[in-house]
C-alpha cells in the first residue's frame, strides 16, 4: 500500500493544481528536487568540478539504482540527457546496410520514426509495419509474417505517447529471440508506471526519460543496452569519456554501455534522476503500477459517462494515460480552459502520432495521464470540470 499522504506532502504542488500530466512531466517529489538543488548549490559554492568529486557516490548510485529498477547490469547502463538521443546512440549505431529490414508498429514514438525514414533514404533500408491486433497493439503473428532473411531489427515503443496502450514487450521479446533479431525497445513512457524488467521482456536495447513517470528532473534519460549486443552497436559518437585514445592512430571504447556516455553532462540532473529511482524503488513498483492502473481505469469510466466524451485508448492492457475528445470543443482549447484553472493536461496531435491518429481519422486527443500520487477525488474534480467545458 502506498501512503498517499505521505507521497503528497513531498509533492507541494499537490496542493495547487492537479497534475494529469504525468507523461509529459510529472512532478518531482521532494527529495528528487532537493538532491538537484544540493549539487547545483555546491557548484555555486565549491566550484562545478569540485561538487561532482563531493557527488561521487550518488553518481555511481546511479547505474546501480537503474539495474535494480530493470533487473540489468550497472555496467548495461547508461546517461544520456534525452530519451530520444538514448535512442538514437544505439540505432545509429547499428550495422544496417541497403536492403535491410527494421520491423516497427503504428504506436512508434514519432521522432524514432523520423530517424527510420532519414535511414531509410541514407542506407536504403526498408521499414516494415507489423500490423495491430483487434486490441490495436502489436499483432504477434502479423509481427511474426513480417520477417524476412532480410530483417535485421524489430523496434517499437512499449507504451505510445499518444495513448493507455500497453504493447506485450514480453511477446515481442519472444519472436525477437526465436528469430535472433535485435530487439529495441522505447520504454520512456512506461518505465517509472509499469514494472518493467528487461530479462523477462528479452529486449536487448531500452531507452527511457527522466521527467515522465519516473518524476526525475527535465533534460535527463537513459540507456540500458545488453552486454551481448555491445558488440553490434557502434557508437555514432565518441568523445573521451566513450572511448579512450591510446596512440595517435588508436582508441579503444570505454567498457559497458558507458562508450554512449558523454563526457559534459547535467550532473546536478544525473544526481536528481538517481534520486528519482531510488524514491520510486522504495514504494514499489508493482504498487505504483497497481495503482496507476486502477486511477487510469476509474478516469476512463467516469469520463466515458459524461455527455458529448468519447475515451480513445487502444489496447488489451491499459496504463495511466487517457485519451479523449468532448464533441464541439477542440482539445487545445480544452486543455487551456483547464489550465486556467489549475489542471494540467496535454494534447496529443497527429503530427506527432501519424500513423497511428491517421489511421484512426482522428487530429488531436486531450491526454490526461495519472500517477500514484493522485487521487479519486481529483479524478472527480476533473471530471466535473470537463463536464462544465
Ligand atoms: C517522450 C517520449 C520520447 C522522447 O523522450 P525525450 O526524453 O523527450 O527525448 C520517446 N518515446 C516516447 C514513447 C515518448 O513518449
Amino acid at each position: 500500500m502506498i501512503d498517499i499522504e505521505h507521497v503528497r506532502a513531498e509533492t507541494p504542488a499537490c496542493e495547487h493544481v492537479l497534475h494529469f500530466n504525468n507523461a509529459g512531466a510529472s512532478l518531482m517529489p521532494a527529495p528528487v528536487f532537493d538532491a538537484v538543488q544540493r549539487v547545483l548549490h555546491e557548484e555555486n559554492s565549491v566550484g562545478g568540478y569540485e561538487a561532482e568529486r563531493r557527488a561521487s557516490e550518488d553518481l555511481a548510485a546511479f547505474y546501480t539504482e537503474f539495474a535494480g529498477l530493470l533487473n540489468a547490469e550497472a555496467d548495461e547502463i547508461a546517461y544520456v540527457e534525452n530519451a530520444t538521443r538514448a535512442w538514437d546512440m544505439a540505432f545509429y549505431g547499428l550495422d544496417l546496410r541497403a536492403g535491410d529490414r527494421v520491423i516497427t508498429h503504428g504506436s512508434e514514438y514519432a521522432s524514432n520514426y523520423l530517424a527510420f525514414l532519414q535511414q531509410s533514404k541514407r542506407r536504403d533500408l526498408c521499414i516494415d509495419i507489423a500490423p495491430s491486433d483487434r486490441f490495436g497493439q502489436i499483432d504477434l503473428e502479423g509481427l511474426e509474417r513480417l520477417i524476412t532473411p532480410k530483417t535485421k531489427l524489430i523496434a517499437i515503443t512499449h507504451v505510445p505517447t499518444q495513448g493507455g496502450l500497453v504493447n506485450p514487450a514480453l511477446d515481442v521479446g519472444k519472436v525477437a529471440r526465436r528469430h535472433n533479431l535485435l530487439y529495441l525497445l522505447d520504454a520512456c513512457q512506461s518505465v517509472g508506471q509499469i514494472d518493467v524488467d528487461v530479462k523477462a521482456i528479452g529486449c536487448d536495447v531500452l531507452s527511457g526519460t527522466g521527467r515522465k513517470f519516473l518524476r526525475g528532473p527535465r533534460g535527463t534519460g537513459f540507456l540500458y543496452v545488453r552486454r551481448k549486443v555491445l558488440q553490434q552497436i557502434d557508437p555514432p559518437f565518441l568523445d573521451l569519456r566513450a572511448a579512450v585514445w591510446t596512440g595517435p592512430h588508436s582508441y579503444e571504447l570505454a567498457d559497458g554501455a558507458r562508450r554512449f556516455e558523454n563526457w559534459e553532462s547535467f550532473v546536478a540532473g544525473r544526481v536528481g534522476l538517481m534520486a528519482a529511482v531510488r524514491y520510486a524503488r522504495q514504494i514499489g513498483l508493482g504498487a505504483i503500477e497497481e495503482r496507476v492502473t486502477m486511477l487510469a481505469e476509474t478516469l476512463r469510466q467516469s469520463l466515458g459517462v459524461v455527455k458529448g466524451v468519447t475515451v480513445h485508448d487502444l489496447g488489451q492492457k491499459k496504463c495511466g494515460i487517457v485519451t479523449f475528445q468532448k464533441a464541439g470543443v477542440e482539445p487545445s482549447q480544452m486543455a487551456e480552459i483547464l489550465r486556467a484553472n489549475q489542471i494540467n493536461v496535454s494534447v496529443s496531435s497527429l503530427p506527432s502520432a501519424r500513423l497511428d491518429l491517421g489511421e484512426r481519422g482522428l487530429q488531436s486527443l486531450v491526454r490526461a495521464s495519472v500517477h500514484y500520487f493522485n487521487t479519486e477525488n481529483e479524478i472527480d474534480r476533473f471530471v466535473r470540470a470537463v463536464d462544465e467545458i
